[in-house]
């Protein structure tokens, strides 16, 4: 049967309006999202929840929670970023910031990742708050997750700190409304060559900065390799081993100067809680011993500068946790595991809170020009909450 021949979910013009306003707000990473939480959370105070508003150290910036239900019960959280990454108009067929419905979709920065579940959440919230609660909620909005998880470890850590914290994040990233039950974890790494430069006509006696450079993505190659040769491997995963390569590179001057430096980025995609700091040591190491020698034999100030630019943990299994067994009765389908980012691993991580990945839209729109969620999508996130409305009151679904 065709999406379009469901009937509408009754909140879904509800859920529309709400991601308009959200989408209006243009919270890309690099500017303050200040105005989008203070629109947020006057909704949510309004409703009665007890609200919270965590500031960055510049005050431009902040996470919001709001929250409900008894004191002493392990709750739920629904959590969602609120920044986007940038949009090029020029690129697209609509004012990115401006709510734009074409056929069954509904077009804007962040209409799948991620202000389609922050939608949902508002235009949910009153049914989700009537009555009794049984089990507390949580909703989380946090900034800066485009740019490296950089709200959320203040959320978690608050969370971690309450009278009875969270038993489970719900994390809205784009699913397709499927539960996800493991992500990967993240580092990025700036790595600067400082070479020695001069005349080109004179290159053997220079330290080529491009050179080494070019030998220590090799490097970084074979130890992609090796990961696809010898895992470790989880087959729940689309790619089922950890990845790395390099991304970017600038280096150089001029046809005639040796370069004395060179700066690239590289990635490390692991699949394990706690290899990837271990991996990506050992992998300095290997690369110093094999290129350190041979550079400060010509030029005893040749070096490499290696700095972390953002990382974020991998998400492990929560699926044996007591609070994903109780609530697992409404949850749908499983998905398995995937490759890109979420809050999901510093949920666990920083606040010891167990996480799953389950929201509307697909990654696949996430990040590109012509950004869509589903009209559908909105309304199976909208099932989904009268489900745990329902839960969350005690009465059998
Ligand atoms: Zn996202």
């Amino acid at each position: 049967m065709s999406a379009l021949a469901q009937p509408p979910h009754p909140r879904r013009q509800a859920a529309i309006d709400h991601l308009e306003a959200l989408i209006g707000f243009d919270t890309t990473s690099a500017y303050s999202n200040r105005a989008l939480i203070d629109h947020m959370q006057a909704y949510f105070a309004q409703l009665g929840m007890e609200t919270v508003v965590l500031f960055d150290e510049t005050g431009e910036k902040a996470n919001l929670i709001a929250s409900a239900g008894p004191h002493d019960v392990s709750g739920i959280v629904l959590s969602g970023h609120t920044d986007v990454v940038p949009a090029n108009p020029r690129a697209w067929r609509s004012d990115p910031f401006c709510l734009t419905q074409r056929e069954a979709r509904l077009y804007g920065r962040g209409t799948c990742d991620m202000k389609g579940f922050a939608a949902c959440v508002m235009a949910a919230a009153p049914e989700l708050l009537s009555g009794e609660l049984t089990y507390p909620l949580y909703f989380c909005f946090s900034h800066d997750e485009e740019v490296g998880c950089l709200g959320a470890p203040a959320i978690a850590r608050h969370l971690a700190s309450i009278e009875t914290p969270p038993g489970l994040a719900i994390i809205g990233e784009p699913s397709e409304m499927h539960v996800v039950n493991g992500q990967k974890g993240k580092i990025a790494m700036r790595v600067t060559v400082h070479g020695e430069g001069g005349h080109s006509s004179f290159a053997p006696q220079h330290v080529n900065a491009v050179e080494y450079a070019a030998r220590i993505i090799a490097m970084v190659g074979e130890r992609e390799r090796r990961y696809e040769r010898e895992g470790p491997f989880d087959g729940d995963f689309t790619v089922p081993h950890a990845t790395t390569l390099a991304t970017i590179i600038e280096g150089g001057v001029a046809t005639n100067i040796t370069p004395d430096h060179c700066s690239f980025v590289f990635e490390l995609r692991s699949i394990d809680q706690n290899a990837a700091q271990a991996d990506m040591q050992a992998l300095i190491d290997e690369i110093e011993s094999a290129l350190l020698p041979s550079m400060q034999t010509l030029s005893p100030q040749a070096r490499i500068e290696w700095q972390e630019q953002f990382s974020y943990p991998a998400m492990g299994d929560a699926t044996e946790t007591p609070l994903f067994k109780a609530i697992e009765p409404i949850l749908p389908s499983r998905a398995g595991k995937v490759s890109y980012g979420s809050e999901g691993g510093v949920f666990e991580v920083v606040g010891n809170i167990p996480s799953i990945i389950l929201g509307p839209g697909s990654i696949q729109q996430a990040h590109k020009p012509d950004e869509f969620i589903e009209i559908e999508q909105i309304d199976r996130c909208l099932a989904f909450f009268d489900d745990l409305a329902r839960w969350t009151k005690g009465a059998s679904v």
